[in-house]
C-alpha cells in the first residue's frame, strides 16, 4: 500500500482536480490519498473563524465567498445531476449551522470545528470526481479514527487507538483506493482537532506509519527537495536522495518543503517519502530515506524570515549560568516561542525566536523584571548546510551579521536585511 499526500495548491482550482486524478489513474495497486483543503481555503476559513468567534457581520460574505469557491471549480467538473452538490450542500448547512449557533468561550476549539470544512469539502469533491471518472474510491472521515487528545490546533495523537482504528476503517478488502483528510483528526468524544498548521504531511506520514505503507509521496509544485528556495536563488537544483536526519534538520532551520513532524513517523518504520512535482509526475524528484554511506550533499541555504533577535544582560551583573538559563527558558515555553539560534556570554544571552506579535509584549515584560533585554524585530536567520567559504561568499558576501555561529556541518547568519550579492 502507498500513500499519496495532495496540498492545497495541487487542487486549486480544475485542472488541479484532474491533474490529481490522472496521477492517481496511473497507480496500480492499494493506494491512501490524503489531501489538504483547496487553495487559500484554510486561511479564508481562519478569517471566518475569526469573525464568527467575535460576532462580527463580516462572517456571512466570507461563507458566500467560500461556497463560490468550491462551487465555480464543481460546475466544471460535474454534470448538474451529480450527487456531489447534494454532498456539499450538507457540509454547507453543517458550517452554518455553527455560524447560526453561539460560539463557545474556547476560541481553538472553535478554530478546529471551523477550519475542518477546508479538507471535508476538498475530500467530498475529489472523492466524487475520482468516482466519475470510473476510480472507485472510498471516502473516510479520518476525525472518526485518527484520536487524539484535546488539545486544540495542535493535538497530540494517540497511535495506539488510533492504529486499532484505522486498521479497521482502511480495509483494502473492501476498496484499493481511500480518500481522506490530511491536517484534522477527532478525540475520543468526537470533538474535530487539527495538528497544527500545514499538517496533511504529518498525516500521510502517520497513516503510512500505523497502516506499514511502502511508501510515502508528496505532491508538490516544486520538483523536489531543493537546495535553496528556486524563487530567491537561481542555481537552486534538486536533491535527489537524502536521510531523514539531514531532512529533519532541514526542516526544523526553517526549510518550507516539508512539515517538521513528517519524517519521524516515517523514519519509525523505516518508510521511504518521495518529495515530487505534481506538475511533472514523470521526474522522480527527491527520496528521504535511511541512507548508511557517507552522502555528499551540495550546500543547502535556508532563509527564515520573521525572527526577533534578543540580547539579556541580568540587571545585577551576575553570570549567565544555569539557572538564569533555565529561567530563560522557562519563559520561552510559557510563551510558545521556537527558539531557533542561540549564543551566550559570562553576563550576556543572545537568542533568535520566531517573532509572534501576539505575545512578544507580554514576553518582553517578563524578561525585563530580571534582564535588562535588548532587541531587533524582523531579522532574517540565513542557516547554510554543508557550507564552504564560496557558498557563504556568494550568499552573505558583506553584509554585516548581527550573530554569526558555525558548526562542522552548519553555518547561521542573522541578518537585518539580507540582500542577495
Ligand atoms: N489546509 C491546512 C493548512 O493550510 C493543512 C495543510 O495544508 O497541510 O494549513
Ligand atoms: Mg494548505
Amino acid at each position: 500500500m502507498k500513500v499519496f499526500k495532495f496540498g492545497g495548491a495541487s487542487v486549486k482550482d480544475v485542472a488541479g482536480v484532474k491533474n490529481l486524478s490522472s496521477i492517481v489513474h496511473q497507480q496500480h495497486g492499494q493506494l491512501i490519498v490524503v489531501v489538504s483543503a483547496m487553495g487559500k481555503t484554510t486561511n479564508l476559513l481562519e478569517t471566518l473563524c475569526n469573525a464568527y468567534f467575535h460576532q462580527d457581520a463580516k462572517s456571512t460574505t466570507i461563507m458566500k465567498e467560500l461556497k463560490n469557491f468550491h462551487l465555480d471549480i464543481v460546475n466544471n467538473l460535474f454534470p448538474l445531476n451529480s450527487p456531489v452538490y447534494k454532498h456539499l450542500e450538507e457540509l454547507f448547512t453543517g458550517l452554518e449551522n455553527i455560524l447560526a449557533s453561539e460560539s463557545s468561550l474556547c476560541y481553538d476549539y472553535e478554530y478546529d470545528r471551523i477550519i475542518c470544512f477546508g479538507e471535508l469539502i476538498s475530500t467530498t469533491i475529489i472523492s466524487d470526481y475520482l468516482k466519475m471518472e470510473g476510480i472507485d474510491n472510498q471516502f473516510i472521515d479520518i476525525r472518526k479514527f485518527l484520536k487524539t487528545d484535546q488539545n486544540y490546533r495542535n493535538a497530540n495523537i494517540d497511535l495506539e487507538l488510533s492504529e486499532h482504528l484505522c486498521r479497521n476503517a482502511f480495509d483494502f478488502n473492501t476498496s484499493s483506493i481511500f480518500v481522506t483528510q490530511g491536517f484534522i483528526a477527532g478525540t475520543r468524544t468526537n470533538q474535530t482537532t487539527t495538528l497544527g498548521r500545514e499538517g496533511s504531511d504529518y498525516t500521510a506520514a502517520l497513516l503510512a506509519n500505523l497502516l506499514n505503507a511502502e511508501d510515502v509521496t508528496i505532491w508538490k509544485d516544486v520538483p523536489g527537495v531543493m537546495n535553496a528556495d528556486p524563487k530567491e536563488y537561481e542555481k537552486a537544483q534538486v536533491i535527489s536522495r537524502m536521510s531523514y536526519k539531514e531532512a529533519i534538520e532541514l526542516s526544523h532551520f526553517g526549510a518550507k518543503i516539508i512539515h517538521p513532524k513528517t519524517i519521524k513517523p516515517i523514519q519509525n518504520k523505516q518508510i521511504p517519502l518521495y518529495v515530487r512535482s505534481f506538475l511533472h509526475p514523470d521526474s522522480r524528484g527527491t527520496v528521504i530515506q535511511e541512507i548508511d554511506e557517507h552522502l555528499k550533499l551540495p550546500p543547502i541555504y535556508i532563509n527564515k524570515g520573521n525572527q526577533c533577535l534578543l540580547t539579556l544582560t541580568p540587571r545585577d551583573f551576575s553570570f549567565i549560568a544555569e539557572e538564569k538559563l533555565s529561567h530563560i527558558f522557562a519563559v520561552l515555553a510559557q510563551y510558545k516561542l521556537k527558539l531557533n539560534l542561540m549564543q551566550n556570554s559570562a553576563i550576556s544571552f543572545s537568542f533568535c525566536v520566531d517573532c509572534n506579535s501576539a505575545v512578544f509584549n507580554e514576553f518582553l515584560d517578563q524578561l525585563r523584571e530580571e534582564f535588562e533585554v535588548r532587541y531587533n524585530q524582523d531579522v532574517k536567520l540565513i542557516t547554510i548546510r554543508h557550507y564552504n567559504e564560496e557558498i557563504i561568499r556568494e550568499i552573505i558576501g558583506d553584509t554585516p551579521s548581527l550573530v554569526e555561529q558555525r558548526s562542522r556541518t552548519t553555518a547561521q547568519f542573522v541578518l537585518r536585511n539580507h540582500v542577495l550579492q
